[in-house]
């Protein structure tokens, strides 16, 4: 029968998971990403239901009291979950569903889902990752340190994850990240 596999993404915000997921999807037709909930302000360009569903603080601890949400995480002052249902339908459906989600979400869905492959994308430096977040222009210096912060935290355990890509030349990464899922997803497909 077919069923679906659990794909886990992390990796310090600005290490360009976000675009790397992006080009899996371009190239794994039975993938397909989860939008997950946050408290964050959207940034600009940003759209609601697309980028994230985006919440109130109020809206979000109704979620995680109903049992809603697979994971949750505070990052950096905000709270970012994942949705539950959806995740389980594609699943059932036979997709290869990819959550990018932070470490500690991580863990938990390892906790719930062991058959998950977790997978860390590592930018090539601090100072490379440093200077895509203040590249992006979208952010204060104070939420840029705190990010930095965070991707120290968050680096310190690379070494639990599954697979390790090294973000330095986005088409290596981006190659070596469908041909992983594939290699997942042979036995499953029907
Ligand atoms: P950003 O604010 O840059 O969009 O995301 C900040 C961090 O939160 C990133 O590491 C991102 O992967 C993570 N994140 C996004 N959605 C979720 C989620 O649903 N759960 C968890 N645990 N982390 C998430």
């Amino acid at each position: 029968m077919r069923h679906g596999n659990l794909f886990v993404i992390s990796g310090p915000s600005g290490a360009g998971k976000g675009t790397l997921v992006a080009r899996l999807l371009r190239a794994v037709p039975d993938a397909w990403v989860s939008v997950s909930v946050t408290t964050r302000v959207p940034r600009a360009g940003e759209v609601d239901g697309v980028h994230y569903h985006f919440a109130t603080d109020a809206e979000f601890q109704h979620l995680v009291d109903e049992d809603g949400l697979l994971e949750w995480a505070t990052y950096a002052g905000n709270r970012y979950g994942t949705p539950r249902a959806e995740v389980e339908e594609r699943m059932a459906q036979g997709d290869q569903v990819v959550l990018e989600i932070d470490v500690q979400g991580a863990f938990q869905v390892r906790e719930k889902m062991p058959q998950a492959h977790l997978v860390f994308v590592e930018p090539p430096s601090m100072e490379v990752l440093e200077a895509r977040l203040r590249g992006r222009g979208t952010e204060s210096d104070e939420v840029i340190a705190s990010r930095l912060r965070a991707a120290r935290v968050e680096l310190a355990r690379k070494m639990e994850y599954d697979v390790r890509l090294v973000n330095d030349d986005l088409d290596e990464a981006a190659d070596e990240l469908v041909r992983f899922v594939n290699e997942q997803a042979e036995g499953s497909r029907g």
